[in-house]
């Protein structure tokens, strides 16, 4: 199967910090991939260079088959990509948002309402498409994300941290949202929650330190979590999946 997602030998370097570290990922149409790790691993610096907004110190990025360093432009078209936080633009009424995002992505009035439609539908923002983003709720500012991400019906999203700050009815909606988008997409996305990628990833990967620590199913993962860590917290995960590959007497990082 052809993938949608190719980065080789991902490298981002800060000064002095190695952010990233060799990294390879290969996401195939269909495939939801989590993408975990402790704070500072390189998570949103990877998901930054995948989406074009930081340049690779090494490496390549092929996003639909298009070159990202080559294509920016072409490139950029294959993703929508919702990143932490709400989104910009406080002051916009929802369906001025949608609409001026969907002039951007180059999309005639008549084709930009009628995708407007079906993302409304989509990720239910009927109720409140005259209401200012500013003064949605948590999950309603998410859910706005999420329709700017998939206004031009891209076969990649990329999602930083997607259920961030919502309550537990949000979350169930948006993971049961994202389990249906991943059946035909690649869907890479960030998350620190295990039970979330447990609901909606096909495939998880850790990362430490800029590089990968695990990379298999989300049963795999399950599996080689400790007995009684709690759901939520990947800590004892990532501590113990480091320790099983620690050489013996080095110290745990
Ligand atoms: P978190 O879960 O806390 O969001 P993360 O896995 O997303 O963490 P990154 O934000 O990618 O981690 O950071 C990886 C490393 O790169 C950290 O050491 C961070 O301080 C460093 N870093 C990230 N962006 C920059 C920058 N613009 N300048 C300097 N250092 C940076």
């Amino acid at each position: 199967m052809t993938n949608l997602v190719d980065a080789v030998g991902l490298h981002r370097r800060f000064g002095a910090i190695h952010a990233v570290r060799g990294l390879d990922l290969h996401v195939p149409p269909g495939q939801v991939l989590g993408f975990l790790g402790p704070n500072g691993a390189g998570k949103s610096t990877t998901m930054r260079m995948l989406t074009g907004y930081l340049a690779p110190t090494e490496g390549s990025i092929s996003l639909a088959g298009i070159d990202l360093a080559r294509n920016p432009l072409d490139a950029r078209r294959t993703f929508g990509y919702l990143p932490e936080g709400a989104p910009c633009y406080p002051d916009m009424r929802v369906d001025d948002f949608l609409a001026f995002i969907a002039r951007a992505r180059g999309m005639d009035a008549r084709a930009g309402s009628g995708r407007i439609t079906s993302v409304v539908e989509r990720v239910h923002l009927g109720d409140v498409l005259h209401q200012r983003i500013e003064t949605l709720s948590k999950g309603f500012k998410r859910r706005v994300g999420l329709a700017q991400a998939l206004l031009h019906d891209p076969p990649i999203l990329i999602l930083d941290e997607p259920t961030d700050g919502l309550d537990p009815n949000q979350k169930h909606e948006v993971r049961e949202l994202i389990r249906q988008l991943g059946t035909e997409r690649a869907i890479v996305l960030s998350t620190h929650i295990l039970e979330e990628v447990e609901a909606v990833c096909t495939r998880a990967i850790i990362i430490r330190q800029g590089k990968i620590l695990f990379d298999g199913t989300p049963s795999d993962l399950e599996a080689r979590a400790p007995a009684g860590v709690t759901k939520n917290k990947m800590d004892h995960v990532f501590r113990s999946i480091t320790r099983e590959q620690q050489p013996r007497g080095e110290p745990i990082g």
